[in-house]
C-alpha cells in the first residue's frame, strides 16, 4: 500500500465529538437516543459503542439508550477523554512543534477546558495530589504515543470526524473517528487511540468490530474501502493493524443488521436481559441490576419526554484492556 505516514492534508477539522466520546474512542458518553420520533423512544441509529453495549449486555444497552440513566464520571474514562483531546489539539501545531513537550503542555489547558464544560469532573479527585497523579498517568500515555508514531511526519486529513451512513436496511450508522489519514494516492487509514492496554483475544474481536463499523460507514458513504484500520494502545505501547476487504465489511453489515433486529425484538418485548461478565465490575448500574440483586426502574413511558442525557464522561463498563 502507499505510504500512509506521508499523508495529505485535507479540509478543516470537522464537527467536534460531543462530551467524552473520546473516552474510549467509541462514544462513551453519547446520549445515544438516535432519531426519536414524537412520543417514543425508538432509536433509529446505532453507534459502535451502543452496538458494543448490546453485545456486552442487553440490559446495559437499555439503561443507556432507553432509560438514559446518568453515569458518574470515572477517572479512567476522563483520562481517555483528556488524552484524546490533547492528541487532537497536538496537530494544531506546525509539524516540527509536535513534540512530547508540546503534548504535555496541552494537558493542563485541555483539562481546564473539559472541567469548564463539565464541572462534575472536578468531583473525581478529593485532593490535588490525586489529580496530579492522575495527570501524570495521562502524561505517561502521551509519552508512549511518541514511541509509536512521529506526529511530525503526519498530516491527518481529519480529526474527531463525525461519520454516518444509512444501510439498505434503513438503519443509520454513525460515530466519531479519532483520526483519518489519507495517503497521496487516496488510500484511507482509520486510526483509533485507546488509553487501555491491547486487548486479550476475547476483546480483540470487539475492538476490531468497532473499526470495521467505521470502515463500513466510510465505504457506504464515500464508496471507498479504507485500506487500513489502526488501533493505537497507549496503555501498553502497541499498535494493532488490520486491512479489511469487501467480504469483511459485508459480513460486518450483516452482523449489524442482525444486531439491530435483536435490539428491536428486545424493545418490542420489553425484555432486556442482563448478561453478567467481568465487565460488570465497571458497570455504573450494578446496584440496580437484577443479576446482582438490584431492581431496575420501570421502563420509561413512551409518551413522556425523553429523560435527560447522562453524564458527559460516563463510568463506562470497559475493562482496562478495552478503553
Ligand atoms: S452489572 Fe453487568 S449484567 Fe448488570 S447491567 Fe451492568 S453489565 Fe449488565
Amino acid at each position: 500500500m502507499g505510504d500512509l505516514s506521508a499523508v495529505t492534508k485535507a479540509g478543516p477539522v470537522p464537527q467536534a465529538r460531543p462530551g467524552a466520546e473520546a473516552a474510549d474512542g467509541a462514544e462513551a458518553g453519547t446520549a445515544e437516543a438516535g432519531q426519536l420520533e414524537a412520543g417514543e423512544f425508538r432509536p433509529r441509529s446505532l453507534s459502535p459503542s451502543r452496538a458494543g453495549d448490546f453485545l456486552t449486555c442487553p440490559l446495559l444497552y437499555r439503561f443507556r439508550v432507553v432509560d438514559r440513566l446518568p453515569e458518574p464520571p470515572s477517572p479512567a474514562a476522563a483520562r481517555g477523554t483528556l488524552v484524546h483531546a490533547v492528541l487532537e489539539r497536538l496537530f494544531d501545531h506546525p509539524a516540527a512543534a509536535r513534540t512530547p513537550q508540546a503534548a504535555r503542555a496541552l494537558l493542563d489547558p485541555e483539562w481546564a477546558r473539559l472541567t469548564a464544560e463539565d464541572p462534575e469532573l472536578t468531583s473525581l479527585f478529593e485532593a490535588d495530589e490525586q489529580r496530579d497523579a492522575w495527570l501524570a498517568q495521562a502524561a505517561t500515555m502521551l509519552d508512549r504515543y511518541f514511541t509509536l508514531e512521529d506526529p511530525r511526519r503526519l498530516e491527518p486529513a481529519h480529526r474527531e470526524l463525525h461519520v454516518e451512513a444509512v444501510l439498505d436496511s434503513g438503519l443509520l450508522l454513525r460515530g466519531y473517528i479519532d483520526r483519518l489519514d489519507v495517503a497521496p494516492g487516496g488510500e484511507i487509514r482509520i486510526v483509533d487511540y485507546k488509553t487501555g492496554t491491547a486487548p486479550r483475544e476475547e476483546f480483540e474481536a470487539r475492538a476490531l468490530f468497532q473499526m470495521k463499523f467505521y470502515a463500513l460507514v466510510l465505504w457506504r458513504s464515500q464508496g471507498q474501502l479504507p485500506r487500513l484500520l489502526q488501533l493505537i494502545y497507549l496503555g501498553s505501547s502497541e499498535i494493532v493493524r488490520y486491512a479489511p476487504d469487501e467480504a469483511d465489511l459485508r459480513a460486518t453489515e450483516r452482523k449489524i443488521n442482525a444486531l439491530w433486529q435483536a435490539i428491536e425484538r428486545a424493545r418490542d418485548a420489553g425484555d432486556w436481559r442482563p448478561r453478567p461478565s467481568r465487565l460488570c465490575d465497571w458497570c455504573a448500574h450494578k446496584p440496580i441490576c437484577p443479576a446482582f440483586g438490584g431492581t431496575p426502574p420501570p421502563l420509561p413511558d413512551p409518551s413522556a419526554d425523553p429523560p435527560a442525557a447522562r453524564s458527559a464522561v460516563a463510568g463506562a463498563p470497559e475493562p482496562p484492556g478495552t478503553q
